[in-house]
């Protein structure tokens, strides 16, 4: 699909789109920055054997827009970005070759910050690290942002139950969980202590099933194809995208979904709306999961874990204002934080006209 890059820009408040080639190493890599009114832009760097640069440019334009509201509503201080980098990561991953695209990542004077994304090692980001301080997310610092993934979840569980019932106590309720990899596991952990009523959970992955099988006897394996339709009050997605769609959604019985998997509607505004004809509460996936990016977030101070948790459960207010204003508008809960987002980005943009001085 060919776009005209200026016509979509414009159409969706794009700031910059910036593309970059290393003649030396081969690195191509395409930056885009969606907006930068919160602060300068934050998002992963994926590498991806794209089958046309127009593939890339729409990954990253795509990706970098949904980091703007994924960054307002999770609080913080960040616009959206992201970058792709075009090539087979089993091929092109060399020192040089990252030490390259950390110069590149320099030479964009802090507008843009990265951290991991698909196909990208804390090996890799060390070495982008060793020529550029706009990097999060490595190891010796906040390290893997899963469990607290898992946990701001937790509290988008709490949420979505405590609108729906009226009741948030976790014992009360059961689960369907989808993927127990490493949020997924972290997640059932979470409702095994609040005692949750029954929990069922399928993976593909035997390794992960088996861990499950030995630490949490209670639990029950369903094959993967049985997990929509289980007569469960929560569906938990924690696996894979676009798995809500015109064929699961009709076959769901629970009556919340929140999970921490990216993307999870395939298509937003058509199953939004079906979730919503549904009377399915849905939890918006990048409300949800943004305990990961929060995890990351660079504050200006040392890695603090016990402000991270207490950021993260602010998820569950975030949540039940989301619920609030879709049920008002009578828009779907996608939407509804979608709005949520953009009117922090609006609000704050706002205050930076009062004139303060130079400091
Ligand atoms: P993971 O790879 O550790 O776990 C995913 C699990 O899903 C694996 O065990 C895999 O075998 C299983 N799976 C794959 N296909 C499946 C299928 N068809 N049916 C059942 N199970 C299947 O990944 P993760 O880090 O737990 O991330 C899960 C989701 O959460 C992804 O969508 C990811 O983008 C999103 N997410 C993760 C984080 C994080 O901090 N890790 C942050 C934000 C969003």
């Amino acid at each position: 699909m060919r776009i005209n890059k200026f016509d979509y820009m414009e159409k969706y408040g794009f700031e910059e789109l910036i593309y970059f080639y290393d003649k030396e190493t081969g690195l191509k890599a395409i930056t885009c920055i969606h907006d930068t009114t919160l602060g300068p832009a934050l998002g992963g760097t994926r590498i991806w054997d794209y089958s046309s640069e127009e593939e890339a440019v729409l990954d990253a334009l795509r990706l970098a827009e949904g980091m703007t509201y994924k960054n307002a509503a999770a609080g913080l201080n960040f616009g959206g970005g992201k970058t792709v980098i075009i090539g087979k990561a089993n091929e092109i991953k060399s020192e040089s070759f990252f030490r390259a695209y950390g110069r590149y990542i320099e030479s964009l004077n802090g507008r843009y910050i990265t951290t991991e994304d698909v196909n990208m090692t804390t090996k890799d980001m060390e070495y982008i690290n060793m020529e550029t301080n706009h990097v999060v997310g490595l190891s010796h610092k906040s390290g893997n942002p899963s469990p607290i993934t898992a946990l701001g979840a937790f509290h988008g569980i709490r949420a979505g139950l405590q609108y729906k019932f009226n009741n948030e106590d976790i014992s009360k309720y059961t689960f369907a969980i989808q993927g127990v990899g490493q949020t997924g596991r972290t997640l059932l952990d979470y409702l095994v202590k609040s005692k949750a009523k029954k929990i069922y959970y399928t993976d593909i992955n035997p390794k992960n099933i088996e861990r499950i099988k030995e630490n949490y006897k209670d639990a029950i394996f369903v094959k993967s194809e049985e997990i929509y339709s289980l007569d469960v009050d929560v569906f938990v997605p924690c696996a894979l995208g676009a798995i809500l769609n015109d064929e699961t959604i009709p076959t769901i019985k629970a009556k919340v979904i929140a999970g921490t998997a990216n993307n999870v509607l395939k298509d937003k505004n058509r199953h939004g709306k079906m979730l919503m004809d549904r009377d399915i509460l849905y939890a918006p996936d990048f409300v949800v999961n943004g305990g990961g990016v929060i995890n990351i977030a660079p504050t200006g101070r040392d890695y603090n874990n016990e402000q991270v948790i207490h950021n993260v459960e602010k998820i569950y207010d975030r949540l039940l204002d989301i619920f609030k204003i879709a049920k008002e508008k009578n828009i779907p809960t996608q939407d509804a934080a979608i709005m949520f987002a953009e009117e922090r980005i609006n609000k704050i943009s706002n205050i930076h006209k009062n004139y303060i001085g130079k400091k």
